[in-house]
């Protein structure tokens, strides 16, 4: 842990952030930069990066990065008339640094198109498609400003179908890998537009930390050389070092507390002993994520927020969206070595928007890649018909440095009974109520699934493998982008937050994290995230400056 400023539990500070991800990170630095007093409070552990493991069974089994089904139980749903089962359906990082700490890294703009897409599309039946309040051009500095700040490789213009932007990447994409030349060369002959893929991991040295070293852990693992452009490694030794910024960690918070005035006070939490604590400040940020942060919104209910604390919309977990996807393998006759380096260096936007006259809404990319560990692929990508067992199996796993992966990533449609709620039975292992996923998709979201698997094997066809093999597309019952859970907008009937963050029914209090989104984008949210996060920082900073938080 770096040297840090620490708080009385009593002491009012300016501002309490619970959770330090990909958001929570970047609203820890705009704020203490900003002269303010901050308390991050942090479920997870410091993880230092050279404790890092590329081991498959601590980080799949045991979990060492991630919420796990032991402490914190989950169960799921298809509808809301179906019981819930106890199911772990939603994954992501539980460490200072959150999903960004372990994630892909894979750091895609969001689109014009993304911010405005009901207003051209028009209404879908059985969702709550909206526009944002916010527009890309209004967005743009700041995703400038974490392709810069936070640090991400790629190369400006490769790609026709890419949104303006006012400066190029800080340095060069990753080097291309055998799946990214075999995607690239099948694309061009099918006459569409793949380009370098941009990646929040530094291809070179960059701000005092150090480039990739191609070790080929990325997914689901954290960097022990600092090169993934985690939280942990960009943005939070910032906080620390202003001198005004304390990540407290092992600290999970299950209350934000409020006044008869309807402000809150502080933020209720249990700390690494499983002692009730009590930070007061004079606003609360919430960035716990887009299942996280409904969640502790609904356990907040109290005497004066009967349905949980800024639910008067009744919208707090609704409109939950996790982004479609789906996978291609290709097996070929010379060894790939796709278990070095990062995930994906090649991608492609041509159907960004697929044709409305197709009868269904949608839209996305497709990426080649390999990230699939050899436990990963031995237990779970094992195609129908291949051996499981003996010689022939054996065989068979020498696929593994052989093969690679087309991948779609779309759009997932806001549907209101897709929601985070507390389960009325499952408790977790601190006494609290576990979170219950209601979840199916839109019909809509699994043609687009299909139109996007039909464009991959489309590819690998080009390419001319050995062996081409998928599974069938499904409805999800597993998500790691958690998004649109407490959506915002200018009308406090139809939203949860404003455009500024701040909850439309307690001025202290705002939401920045997955869950502000109102539409899903194709996929890769985290830049998004990030950007909102930057936005929302100087938005708040500057309220607070004027007295108006
Ligand atoms: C294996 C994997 C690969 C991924 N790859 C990609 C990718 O390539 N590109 C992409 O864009 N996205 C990817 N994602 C998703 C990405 O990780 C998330 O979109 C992103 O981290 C979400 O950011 P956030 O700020 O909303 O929340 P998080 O990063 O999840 O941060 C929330 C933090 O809050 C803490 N917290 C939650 N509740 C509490 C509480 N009650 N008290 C205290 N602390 C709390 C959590 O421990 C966590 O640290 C991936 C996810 C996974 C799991």
């Amino acid at each position: 842990m770096n040297p840090q400023v620490t708080y009385k539990p009593s002491e009012e500070v300016d501002f309490v952030i619970v959770g330090s991800g990909a958001a929570g990170g970047i609203l820890a630095k705009g704020l203490s930069t900003a002269g303010f007093k901050v308390v991050v409070l942090e479920q997870g552990k410091w993880i230092e990066p050279s404790d890092f493991s590329h081991d498959e069974i601590t980080t799949f089994v045991e979990a060492q990065l991630t919420n796990n089904d032991k402490d914190q139980p989950q169960s799921f749903r298809k509808t809301p008339q179906d019981k819930p089962r106890k199911q772990q359906s939603i994954v992501y990082g539980r460490l200072v640094g959150g999903g960004s700490v372990h994630f892909t890294a894979n750091f895609w703009r969001f689109h014009e198109i993304d911010f405005i897409e009901r207003s051209r599309r028009g209404a879908i039946p059985g969702t709550g498609f909206a526009d944002w309040p916010v527009t890309y051009a209004e967005m743009e500095p700041y995703y400038t400003q974490v392709e810069w700040e936070v640090g991400v490789s790629g190369l400006a213009g490769a790609s026709p179908f890419d949104p303006p932007r006012s400066k190029p990447y800080p340095m060069p994409p990753l080097p291309v890998k055998s799946s990214g030349v075999i995607f690239e060369r099948a694309a061009w002959k099918l006459g569409w537009h793949p380009y370098p893929a941009p990646m929040a991991i530094l291809s070179e040295p960059y701000g005092g930390r150090a480039g990739c070293i191609h070790c080929g852990r990325c997914e689901a693992f954290g960097c022990e050389v600092g090169a993934k452009s985690s939280s942990l490694a960009s943005v939070i030794p910032i906080a620390q070092q202003t001198g005004r910024c304390e990540v407290r960690t092992q600290s999970y918070a299950f209350q934000v507390k409020t006044n008869r005035h309807g402000r809150a006070t502080g933020v209720a939490y249990f700390d690494k002993d499983r002692r009730r604590q009590f930070q007061k400040a004079r606003a609360v940020v919430l960035s716990c994520n887009g299942a996280e942060t409904p969640r502790l919104l609904l356990l907040s209910k109290s005497k004066h927020f009967p349905q949980g604390l800024a639910n008067s919309s009744g919208l707090v977990g609704k409109h939950l969206m996790f982004n479609g996807y789906h996978e291609v393998f290709g097996t070929f006759d010379e060894p790939m070595n796709e278990y070095k380096s990062v995930a994906v260096t090649r991608v492609l936007h041509d159907f960004y928007e697929i044709d409305p006259k197709l009868g269904f809404y949608g839209g996305g990319g497709l990426d080649a890649r390999f990230g699939t560990t050899p436990m990963g692929f031995a237990l779970g990508s094992v195609p129908e018909g291949a051996p499981t067992w003996g010689k022939a199996y054996k065989t068979w796993l020498e696929s593994f440095s052989r093969t690679m992966i087309v991948a779609s990533h779309a759009t997932s449609l806001p549907v209101e009974t897709n929601s985070i709620t507390l389960d009325a039975d499952l408790k977790d292992a601190w006494g609290l109520p576990a979170m219950c996923t209601t979840y199916r998709d839109h019909p809509d979201d699994l043609s687009t699934v299909r139109y996007f698997r039909d464009r991959s094997l489309e590819i690998l066809d080009a390419a001319k493998p050995q062996k081409i093999w998928t599974f069938p597309v499904q409805e999800q019952s597993f998500a790691v982008h958690l998004l649109g859970t407490c959506r915002m907008g200018n009308d406090a009937k139809t939203s949860v937050i404003d455009a500024d963050h701040r909850t439309h029914d307690v001025p202290n209090l705002f939401l920045c994290d997955g869950s502000s989104f109102v539409t899903s984008g194709r996929g890769q949210p985290t830049m998004t995230i990030e950007a909102l996060a930057f936005r929302a920082a100087d938005r708040i900073a500057a309220a607070a400056k004027r007295g108006e938080v």
